[in-house]
């Protein structure tokens, strides 16, 4: 089957039977087929479980709390978001409520469809779309990292006082272990194979899927085998991500000076900034934690912003150096932006637990909006970014035609 790379664009042809191992592009060395220890059955499998464990993890509490003897609080996982909606915040109720509750269901749903077409041979005319649907919402179904910000939310309130994690809480604990088991057995390449498509064929003219990398004439409009619309590069990709980018830059300030939760003690408020909560929690002896949240909630932001710009003013320049690890720059960068996500995740499994009318309670501030803004708008950049262009930008005297 011939594909082109997504990140550099480079033309190749895979094998039919490919062996164990995994197959990388010539051109920029990003791996294109990862065989060992893949497979569609154990995918399948593992998704199957993923989306039936989540059921009760939705439904059933998640932890259990004991501020006082003869008392105990159960939260569920909706709660965090009512709360947050409750205190005014509809929006980040809304896209953590999406990326935690709503879109795993969508993402596991159109994958086990997908999967289950293929694994009976069937071929029906929705396969590709919803495989593509399906690795879409990957980006933004994160029950791995809303784990993470589980335990630390869980941490966070099992040092004040007593806690028991529910059976809603164990299923999400499973379906977690399992959706990262699903991503590892995984291979999109085989997939695409078993899907299967029309006889491809390199001409001069021809144009590759942005979503199953399938080379095609330049005359088709959509890709036969996803449905999705073919265009040569990202539709206006480095005018979006700019202006994608100056506006997570301008938030980013504004993330960090601003309380993103006040803890409320007796009626006094103990505000706390995304980078004071890191400090606090450094000073209170826990240094691993601290050096977590410092990873994930500061450093990775300005990481991400901070990468992506530079890759977007090297096409600017036309810029034709270190393509190979600009390359592996981008892929990783897309990679770790997810784990962003686990303070915001953190908050809305541990302030649930913590509402104890005028005793004490936990408020989200401007600071946790403005952050959360700052990791979509980040993640949707990258997104938007075409790694292509600087392959394009470094060589611009070949006839553009000339590569799909
Ligand atoms: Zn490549
Ligand atoms: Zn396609």
């Amino acid at each position: 089957m011939i594909i082109a790379c997504p990140d550099c664009a480079a033309v190749q042809s895979l094998p039919a039977q490919p062996r164990s191992g995994h197959l990388d592009c010539w051109q920029c060395g990003g791996v294109l087929e990862h065989r060992t220890g893949r497979s569609v059955d154990a995918a399948l499998a593992c998704a199957i479980a993923t989306m039936l464990l989540m059921l009760p993890a939705n439904l059933m509490p998640l932890v259990m709390v004991r501020p006082l003897s003869g008392i105990s609080v159960s939260t569920y996982l909706g709660s965090g978001c009512a709360l947050i909606w409750e205190q005014g915040w509809p929006l980040i109720a809304i896209v953590l409520g999406l990326q935690a509750l709503l879109l795993p269901f969508f993402r596991f749903g159109l994958l086990i469809a997908a999967l289950t077409a293929i694994r009976l041979h069937k071929r029906p005319h929705w396969v590709g779309r919803a495989f593509r649907y399906a690795e879409m919402l990957d980006l933004w179904a994160m029950p791995d990292v809303l784990l993470a910000g589980g335990i630390l939310g869980y941490g966070r309130v099992a040092v004040v006082m007593p806690a028991r994690i529910q059976p809603g809480g164990w299923c999400l604990i499973a379906a977690a272990l399992l959706s990262m088991l699903t991503r590892a057995t995984l291979d999109r390449r085989a997939v695409w194979q078993r899907i299967g498509a029309p006889t491809s064929f390199v001409s001069k003219k021809m144009r590759a899927c942005m979503a199953c990398d399938l080379v095609l004439p330049d005359t088709h409009r959509s890709c036969p085998r996803c449905g999705a619309w073919l265009h040569r590069r990202k539709p206006f990709a480095l005018m979006r991500t700019n202006a994608l980018l100056l506006t997570a830059l301008v938030l980013l300030p504004v993330a960090n000076y601003f309380p993103a939760s006040s803890l409320w003690e007796a009626g006094v408020a103990y505000p706390h900034t995304v980078f004071g909560n890191v400090l606090s929690l450094f000073r209170e002896g826990y240094a691993p934690v601290a050096m977590l949240l410092f990873l994930t909630s500061v450093a990775i932001p300005i990481f991400k912003i901070g990468g992506i710009a530079w890759l977007s003013l090297s096409v600017m320049w036309g810029s034709g150096r270190a393509l190979r690890f600009k390359s592996r720059l981008y892929r990783n960068l897309e990679a770790i932006g997810r784990w962003s996500n686990l303070d915001p995740f953190s908050v809305m499994i541990f302030a649930p637990m913590l509402q104890f009318g005028p005793l004490a309670r936990i408020t989200l501030g401007g600071g946790g909006s403005a952050f959360v803004a700052v990791i979509v708008l980040s993640t949707i950049a990258a997104r938007t970014f075409d790694p292509r262009l600087m392959w394009d930008a470094a060589r611009p005297a070949e006839p553009a035609s000339g590569r799909p």
